[in-house]
């Protein structure tokens, strides 16, 4: 399943990315109308895969938690940053309430905590026309070793009937079949929030009205981090809420330095799809098609960043850089941020990246605020122009 999912995702990318730029260029309205259908069905495609892949990962017991030490005020700015976009897209109200008596420092799967939460809130928003949605993080308990933390998603949205509350958390179900026209989806986001939850030696349920909204909750338990000694402090801020937090958008405030990255990737459709994502961001980019001609390039030039795919021919990204990395020559810019970019989703890749000297990884189809967001990440003093699209 992870290879059949790798080989859908490839020409998805093309499929999603080059019609992510149809849809910047002067279209009518009417082609406006096919181009987003395209690229809302291509979305919802990818999504289906994830959520495939995750499942059977899950029923076949491969789903590994990656337990890392983590800071919560930044999976908290990160998450309501993403929130608060999607919920004024569709002209709802956000908000996000933390207890000030939440420990900062964290250990446990902060990806996967950030997976169930943002399928709650997806639902959310999916199922409310109008109103608001809260996200609430709060204390359930602790003892010296760990915390229970409990996660909330309200919305004022169409509810569940209380005889269909029991099943949404089995797989492929939707409370009506009708819905599935209206709404979209599989049935199988809650099912793995489910597992996951379980997983993570937590819980989850729902409280509703209908017609009146409902709140999704799950909790997990997190340890303390390696570093922490037991029983320190909390929050720093006793700030109670934190409302329409500012975007991760790049503004472009700040930014003086012009830089000029390398593309490494050897499907022209993605080069091309990539190289028009950065054109529109402002930036600098040269593009060669593998291991070995990235190498030679980096010989020569000074680039401030390397956006690079996993598997190439010739010599694929994990050589090229860890060559990068070891290299004598090239030692003026080993330090360069290495990014992979790659259909691989699972996450032993992630760990090969990073242990090969990558910096960071962006799983394909490449989104052009994920790629945005990254650039800013690692190229805090870039001049990169905001795009409304994203
Ligand atoms: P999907 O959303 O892909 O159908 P889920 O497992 O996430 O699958 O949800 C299962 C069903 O539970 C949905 O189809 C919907 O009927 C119901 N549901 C989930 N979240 C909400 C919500 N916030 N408000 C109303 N109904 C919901």
């Amino acid at each position: 399943l992870a290879t059949v999912s790798h080989e859908i995702r490839t020409p998805l990318n093309g499929v999603i990315g080059m019609n992510g730029l149809l849809l910047d260029t002067k279209l009518d309205d009417e082609q406006t109308t096919y181009a987003e259908i395209v690229q809302s069905s291509g979305e919802a495609l990818l999504r289906l895969i994830n959520d495939i892949l995750d499942y059977s990962k899950i029923e076949a017991n491969k789903l590994e938690l990656e337990i890392v030490d983590f800071y919560l005020p930044e999976f908290i700015r990160e998450f309501s940053s993403m929130a608060e976009v999607t919920a004024r897209e569709k002209g709802l109200g956000f908000s996000m309430v933390v207890n000030p008596r939440i420990p900062q420092h964290l250990r446990g799967d902060p990806g996967r905590v950030r997976q169930i939460l943002a399928n709650l809130f997806s639902n959310a928003t999916k199922f409310t026309a109008e109103g608001r949605i809260r996200v609430q993080i709060s204390m359930e308990s602790a003892t010296g070793h760990q915390a229970t933390l409990k996660f909330s998603v309200t919305d004022t949205g169409i509810g569940i009937a209380p005889e269909k509350q029991g099943i949404i958390f089995d797989k492929f179900t939707q409370v009506d079949a009708s819905s599935k026209r209206e709404f979209g989806g599989t049935g199988l986001g809650l099912a793995i929030s489910r597992e996951l939850t379980e997983m993570l030696g937590g819980k989850i349920g729902v409280d509703s009205t209908p017609g009146k909204g409902s709140t999704f909750w799950f909790t997990v338990v997190f340890g303390n981090p390696s570093i922490q000694t037991p029983g320190q402090p909390v929050m720093a801020e006793a700030e109670d809420e934190i409302v329409e937090t500012e975007p991760t958008m790049i503004t472009g405030r700040f930014k003086f330095h012009r830089v000029r990255l390398l593309l490494v990737e050897d499907n022209s459709p993605n080069r091309m799809v990539i190289l028009n994502i950065l054109k529109k961001m402002g930036l600098k980019a040269d593009a060669v098609a593998d291991g070995k001609e990235a190498l030679d390039s980096l010989s020569k030039i000074s680039y401030d960043l390397v956006l690079i795919d996993m598997q190439m021919p010739v010599m694929d990204g994990l050589t090229a850089t860890r060559a990068l990395r070891q290299s004598n020559e090239l030692a003026t810019r080993f330090n360069v941020p290495v990014i992979a970019l790659t259909a691989n989703a699972m996450p032993e890749d992630r760990a090969a990246c990073l242990e090969a000297g990558m910096s960071d990884y962006i799983a394909k189809p490449i989104h052009p605020r994920t790629l945005c967001n990254m650039l800013q990440k690692w190229l805090p003093d870039a001049e990169i122009k905001p795009r409304s699209t994203f």
